[in-house]
């Protein structure tokens, strides 16, 4: 193993995503060393080169969903080998707190992201905690796996956790993105019928593809589909994954009194609720902060029983991360592009 590795960072707030190398790290005690094979490029990784949210020391090497290999243990390692393929789990928390201990570590406030706070998987190795791991079948390709900690266990995690959504229940889902697309697999695996909106012909047929309803929002008013689809109830729960204004407007007029709105996305700072709304209706607003470990394995568990299949777009040696920032910033793709080590 050279000293030193491919990785993309954020040198400064307000430039770009940029290949260069850095440091290959070195596992810490109670960490590992892990080799990564892929790692999927989410658009919080174009976000936070705003530096709205604070990375710590620059430059950072960002990238929180990852696959490898695990190639070396760090002091007081047990339970992992060299070899082991692996995904990880975003947050690093403290364990200690009421939330790590309730097992909603989630909300815990100490935590540390990979790829945010840390040092990430956009890389050729990034040094993890064994207790973030997840292993991996040998069934399931990097590829796929590298793409489960965010795109697919958030919304395992906002669906099942915080929207109780299960066998009978009708869910709408607002946007068929890198996320919705597998909100849609999820909600239809837990026995769940399910209505998915966009504006564009392609990912309307790639829901319907995955067993959703599709309704494209440019030809369809929203309401008049819902009303079809629930004989004028309302949908029991509402997934947003656009997050502005006009999208919690339309989720709160088409979800049934005593309903949950999913608060997934977060693109506008502020929304409007009427408060009488919400004392008439009972309807719930309840936000979706990321994923847990366990989420993570649960969500291993329903690919590798083909119940969940991740949606991949393009691929991307990780040299070329402008091109890939390009394409994701385009919108062209709904599956999740990703980034090769070949
Ligand atoms: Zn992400
Ligand atoms: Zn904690």
């Amino acid at each position: 193993m050279s000293d030193s590795m491919r990785a993309v960072v954020i040198a400064r707030y307000g430039g770009s995503l940029e290949a260069t190398r850095r440091p290959v790290p070195r596992p810490g005690p109670g960490e590992v060393l892990v080799q990564v094979r892929a790692s999927g490029l989410c658009s919080t990784d174009l976000h936070l080169l705003s530096g709205r949210q604070p990375l710590g020391d620059l430059p950072r090497v960002v990238g929180h969903e990852l696959a490898g290999d695990v190639v070396e243990l760090g002091a007081g390692v047990t339970d992992w080998r060299p070899g082991d393929r692996v995904t990880a789990a975003i947050d690093v928390c403290c364990g200690r707190c009421r939330h790590c201990l309730t097992g909603a570590t989630q909300r815990c406030r100490a935590m540390q992201r990979i790829g945010f706070e840390r040092d990430g998987g956009h890389a050729d190795y990034v040094a993890v905690p064994a207790s973030n791991l997840v292993l991996l079948g040998a069934e399931i390709s990097y590829a796929a796996a590298a793409i489960l900690p965010d795109a697919v266990a958030c919304m395992y995690h906002s669906l099942i956790h915080q929207g109780g959504v299960g066998i009978g229940q009708r869910v709408l889902i607002l946007g068929v993105g890198g996320l919705g697309i597998h909100g849609v697999q999820i909600a239809r695996s837990a026995g769940a019928e399910v209505l998915a909106t966009s504006r564009q012909p392609q990912r309307v047929a790639l829901a319907e593809q995955h067993g959703a309803i599709g309704v494209n929002t440019a030809d369809e008013a929203l309401e008049a589909a819902v009303a079809r689809f629930t004989d004028g109830e309302g949908v029991d729960v509402v997934v947003d994954n656009i997050g502005n204004r006009e999208s919690v407007r339309q989720g709160l007029a088409v979800l049934r009194p005593g309903g949950r709105f999913l608060v997934v996305a977060y693109l506008d700072e502020t929304f409007e609720v009427p408060s009488m709304r919400l004392f008439k209706t009972e309807q719930q607003l309840i936000g979706c902060r990321g994923s847990t470990r366990q989420d993570l394995v649960d969500v291993v568990r329903l690919v590798q029983s083909g119940r969940v299949t991740p949606v991949l777009g393009a691929s991307y040696p990780i040299e070329r991360i402008q091109e890939a920032a390009a394409c994701l910033e385009s919108g062209d793709l709904v599956g999740r592009i990703w980034l090769s080590r070949d």
